[in-house]
Formats: C-alpha cells, sequence, structure tokens
C-alpha cells in the first residue's frame, strides 16, 4: 500500500488555559494540509492522563465537529490526513494509530511508506503482537512500544530507526511528549515552528502560517526533535545523515507557498517553467495552463518565453468526491464537472499546455480532446517534469511500472497518445537546476529507475548505502 499523507503535532506550554486550543489549532493545520490527503483524518490529544483520539473517513470539516473538538481536552496532540487509492481504504488504517502498553501509550501520525513493513510485521506477529490494520504506520508503533519496554524514550526510536527501511516523517506522543523524526534520508518534508505559546511541527510550513506561526527550520534527516517543557532538545541519531528529498513534492504534491527543505515550491515552480521554455521552445499563440498543478509554471514558461499567458481551462475547486456511475457517457460528464473549456480563448489559437507531470497519460489525453473539441489549432504539450519510467516506493502514489507511460513508449510515442502537436518534457538537469540542490541529496527514483534504499528487484543508487549504516 502506498499513500500521501500529512502530518502536525502541537504543544502548548504551560498550564495556562490557552485562548486556542491544541486540538483546534490541529484542526486548522490539517486544513492547510488537505491537499496531501483526503480520504480519512484524525486527531489525538493527550490530557496528561491518557490519549483521544477522534479520527475518520473523509475530509477535515466532515470529520470534525466543533463541540467534539472542543471536547478533546489537552495541551498536546498530534493529527493526520490520509490519501491512499489502493483498496485499503477502511477506518482501522485512519491515523493517528494508537497503540497502549503497560506503561503508557503511543499514538503515532505517519507521512511515508516502509520499504520492508511486510518483513517487520511478520516478525511481530511471530512474537505475539496483534495487528488490526494493514498500515505500515501500525508496525512502527509496534516496534516503539517493543523498544520503550526495554530503553529510554531516544534510545527507543533509535532502535525502531534502525529496523526501519523507507520514508517517515513522523508526528509522535510518547504519552504526553510531542516528538517529531524523519528518516535519515529526509524524503518526505517536515518542519517545526513556534506559535503563540507553544510549537507546531507539520509535514508543510503552510500549516505553521495557517496557525500564524513561525517557520524555525526543517526537520533534518535522522533527526529526531523532542518537544518538552518549552524547550526543543535536537537528537541527531545517524551519525551522516544522507539526504534524498522528494523532487514530486516540489513537482506536484506540495503546495506552492510551502518552504521545503529552504525552497520555496513555487519559486522552484516558476523556474521550472523557465527552464522548460528554454529547452522546449515553440512558437504559440498563449501559454495556458492545466489548473492547477501547472499555473506557477506555465507564468514562468510565458515569461520566459515573451509568450502571453492566458487561460484556457477552469477547474471546479467543489467538487470533492463525487459520484460517478460507470459508462462512456458519464466519464465524460466526470470530466467536464471537473474541469471546463474557456472556448472564446482557446478558438483558432495555437496553445502551449503546461502540466506538472505525466503519470499514465489519461488525464494528459483527456484535456487535449476538450481543448481541440472547444477548436484549438495546435495544442503543444510542456511538462514541468522528467518522464516518470519507475513507480515510487517512498509515499508517492503514482502508478505501477505497467501503468507509467513513459516506461513503456518514447517520447514521441507519449505525443501521440496524448495527441500533442509537440511534447516536451523537462530534463533531469533542468529539474535539478529549478530546486537548487545538490543533485545528490535528491530522490530522483520515478525519473532515474535508481533508488536510494534498497527495494527488491530494484536498482540502487550504491554512494547512498555506504554512508547509512554509519549508524550512531
Ligand atoms: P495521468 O497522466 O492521467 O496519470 O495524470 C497525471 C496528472 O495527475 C498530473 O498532471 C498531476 O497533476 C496529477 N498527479 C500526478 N501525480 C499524482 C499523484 N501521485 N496523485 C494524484 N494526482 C497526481
Amino acid at each position: 500500500m502506498r499513500e500521501e499523507c500529512g502530518v502536525v503535532g502541537v504543544v502548548k506550554h504551560g498550564d495556562e488555559s490557552h485562548p486556542v486550543p491544541a486540538a483546534l489549532q490541529m484542526y486548522y493545520a490539517l486544513y492547510a494540509l488537505q491537499h496531501r490527503g483526503q480520504e480519512s483524518s484524525g486527531i489525538t490529544v493527550h490530557d496528561g492522563k491518557e490519549p483521544n483520539t477522534i479520527k475518520g473517513m473523509g475530509l477535515v470539516p466532515e470529520v470534525f465537529k466543533k463541540n467534539d473538538l472542543i471536547e478533546l481536552k489537552g495541551k498536546v496532540g498530534v493529527g493526520h490526513v490520509r490519501y491512499s487509492t489502493s483498496g485499503d481504504s477502511r477506518l482501522e488504517n485512519c491515523q493517528p494509530f494508537i497503540v497502549r502498553y503497560k506503561s503508557g501509550s503511543v499514538a503515532i501520525a505517519h507521512n511515508g511508506n516502509l520499504v520492508n513493513s511486510s518483513e517487520l510485521r511478520k516478525k511481530l506477529e511471530s512474537e505475539g503482537h496483534l495487528f488490526v490494520a494493514s498500515s505500515d504506520t501500525e508496525v512502527i508503533a509496534h516496534l516503539l512500544v517493543k523498544e520503550l519496554l526495554k530503553y529510554d524514550p531516544v534510545d527507543a526510536i533509535r532502535h525502531v530507526m534502525k529496523q526501519l527501511n523507507g520514508s517517515y516523517s513522523l508526528a509522535i506522543l510518547i504519552d504526553d511528549t510531542l516528538m517529531a523524526v524523519r528518516d535519515p534520508f529526509g524524503f518526505k518534508p517536515l518542519c517545526i515552528g513556534t506559535i503563540d505559546s507553544g510549537y507546531v511541527v507539520a509535514s508543510e510550513s503552510v500549516a505553521i502560517d495557517t496557525l500564524n506561526g513561525e517557520l524555525l527550520r526543517d526537520v533534518k534527516p535522522g533527526e529526531l526533535v523532542i518537544f518538552r517543557d518549552g524547550e526543543i532538545e535536537s537528537h541527531q541519531l545517524f551519525n551522516e545523515p544522507c539526504c534524498a528529498h522528494c523532487v514530486f513534492e516540489y513537482v506536484y504534491f506540495a503546495r506552492p507557498d510551502s518552504i521545503i527543505d529552504g525552497k520555496l515550491v513555487y519559486k522552484v515552480r516558476e523556474r521550472i517553467g523557465e527552464i522548460l521554455s528554454k529547452e522546449y521552445p515553440v512558437q504559440a499563440d498563449m501559454v495556458s495552463p492545466v489548473p492547477d498543478s501547472g499555473i506557477t509554471s506555465a507564468i514562468g514558461y510565458a515569461r520566459e518565453s515573451d509568450i502571453d499567458y492566458e487561460e484556457s481551462l477552469m477547474k471546479n475547486r467543489y467538487i470533492g468526491r463525487t459520484f460517478i456511475l460507470p459508462g462512456q457517457a458519464m466519464r465524460e460528464t466526470a470530466v467536464r464537472l471537473k474541469m471546463n473549456t474557456i472556448d472564446e480563448n482557446i478558438k483558432g489559437k495555437s496553445i502551449i499546455l503546461i502540466d506538472d507531470s505525466v503519470v499514465r497519460g489519461t488525464t494528459s489525453r483527456r484535456i487535449i480532446d476538450m481543448i481541440r473539441k472547444a477548436g484549438a489549432k495546435e495544442v503543444h504539450a510542456r511538462i514541468g517534469s522528467p518522464p516518470i519510467v519507475a513507480p515510487c516506493y517512498l509515499g508517492i502514489d503514482m502508478a505501477s511500472r505497467d501503468e507509467l507511460i513513459a516506461a513503456h513508449k518514447t517520447i514521441k510515442g507519449v505525443e501521440a497518445v496524448i495527441s500533442a502537436d509537440s511534447l516536451g518534457y523537462l530534463s533531469i538537469e533542468g529539474l535539478v537546476e529549478s530546486i537548487g540542490l545538490d543533485r545528490d541529496d535528491l530522490c530522483l527514483g520515478c525519473l532515474t529507475g535508481a533508488y536510494p534504499v534498497d527495494i527488491p528487484g530494484e536498482k540502487m543508487c550504491n554512494r547512498r548505502q555506504l554512508k547509512i549504516n554509519e549508524f550512531q
């Protein structure tokens, strides 16, 4: 199962009663992270005695009701939004995950994907641990409880991290202490900030902005941050952290107003557009985005190429989950429900259409068909990422290798399938330059087919294997 998620944690200092309770602040923060997961949401708050949780299937406003939230008393908590396209969409998999044991409780909110969760799970089951769900977060929770029976929290987490292979950005409550953990590669984002009389940890800085807080910094790869007695304690649990930040967060997944690992996503996407325009120039009447994910890059492309930016598609932002009956006519209605053409802008024009990525190719095909039907003369597709040639095992839900169009077709082949007059993908070098981080500090697995961690049946980047063994 592959998941895309958002995590948050809040702790308020002191004993005074706070104007905005921790639960309500997490609710607002989860709203800001809703784009990271729409399938389920949850909040756990610890009141000093025990953890109390509200979680369920659905969007943040569907799961939390005002009165229930006000009842969630306590100064500290963690929250989660989850999205999974695999079949396993059920209540038991909603997070935070809570395990009670003889000395207390742990609650975990996880963004990422473990590569070795089934082995770990089998081992834990053979030792008598009982699982209620199929998510890898439950595996982390059980491992942590097992180690907490032997070690103090820092050493327990150290021993858990030693066993995990994959991506994990975690907001954890061990009893009523909030902790943040980022895997030694820093695959998924995680940052910390200050808020009115407290601290916040979140997948993206937009959650901190929403709380009127201040971004302090990213959690470092391999770092454990403990929020205790109004102070931040940092424990670097790997000697030499070795970054492999996910490029897809910059390309598509994160909100453009977030700052991830020191880079404003908006600026990265603008730069993607500028570089794309230099790599694949073409004469046309206008540059148009596929909303919303292509907008920022289209602005960059238009500016660099000196071609007018004009919208040709409008997205319905209020669509949510829609009840669609099977059949071709209904499928077309579904597409129109999500996206409509602005025919007057399109008629007789040659259009440079900017999108962030092509995964299966079905969306591009449908959109280009719509634009042609609206009377476009030419449609030149320009894509703000290199061809996606391999699956992601580390937390982005993409598709299997069979479904990835660029894994099986040449660029000319993809161009034909999506029925574009021309097609240009950003180069890997162009993407790296847009992000502005060292190429060796990025995970390019989906673009190269070589991954920073050992994945059965896949190639590995050797350099990383050497460094990551140096566990403290
Ligand atoms: P398709 O090529 O039909 O699979 O759709 C690709 C489009 O879906 C891209 O233009 C993105 O805007 C969007 N997209 C890309 N990756 C994901 C993802 N992991 N989850 C949801 N949507 C995505």
